[in-house]
């Protein structure tokens, strides 16, 4: 399976010249949500993690995914997997368990992201979980930005990673791009002028 081009064909890779959150610019861009806009692509890509994911002989009972990116990626892993699917979400800041969603004292999770950038929500979902008496016992996403280090890649884990040394990360595809601060952005040396992804809808 060709991820990067299901992830061109739903328009979820953008070439350009683009203003990232950070404020550094790139040529390329992942709007993750929009690979899942057509539910039987997101069937099909959370059905290649989940066999994965099964390949590794990691065994879970829920997937608990971080809202509100996580939580499509994250049902539709539980779906493949065959388990049950929970998602936690941020309240005045802080991320927590809501809505009568429970987990059980040595109940086994994998938290599920669409993108893994350096995992802080993915973490955050974590500290939850493991504070509520789960286990944590495999991190999955569809893409990986490539600052963290995965199950089947040899992309090595970069300092700015924050996911929890030890548990397994499965993703079906590393998308590290070239990121230049403005001042050194080969493309506004070009004359090009920088948008900020979505700014164009
Ligand atoms: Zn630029």
């Amino acid at each position: 399976m060709n991820i990067e081009q299901i992830y061109k064909d739903a328009g979820a890779l953008l070439e350009g010249h683009f203003i990232l959150s950070s404020g550094n610019h790139s040529s390329r861009y992942l709007q993750s949500a929009k690979v899942l806009e057509d539910p039987a692509v997101a069937q099909k890509l959370a059905g290649a993690l989940a066999h994965m994911i099964r390949n590794a002989q990691i065994e879970a009972h829920t997937v608990c995914a971080p809202a509100l990116g996580g939580v499509l990626a994250g049902y539709e892993l539980a779906r493949a997997l065959e388990i049950r699917s929970i998602f936690v979400e941020r309240k005045e800041g802080v991320m927590q368990l809501r809505r009568g969603f429970e987990v059980k004292a040595g109940e086994k999770f994998i938290i599920c992201e669409d993108i893994i950038t350096t995992g802080g929500s993915a973490m955050e979902a974590l500290e939850v979980i493991e504070s509520l008496g789960g286990e944590v016992v495999a991190f999955a996403s569809l893409a990986n930005r490539g600052f963290c280090s995965r199950v089947g890649s040899p992309i090595q884990t970069k300092q700015e990673c924050k996911l929890k040394a030890g548990v397994a990360f499965f993703a079906l595809e590393d998308f590290e791009f070239e990121m230049y601060s403005p001042d050194q952005c080969p493309l506004c040396q070009a004359g090009s002028e920088a948008i900020k992804p979505g700014s164009r809808n």
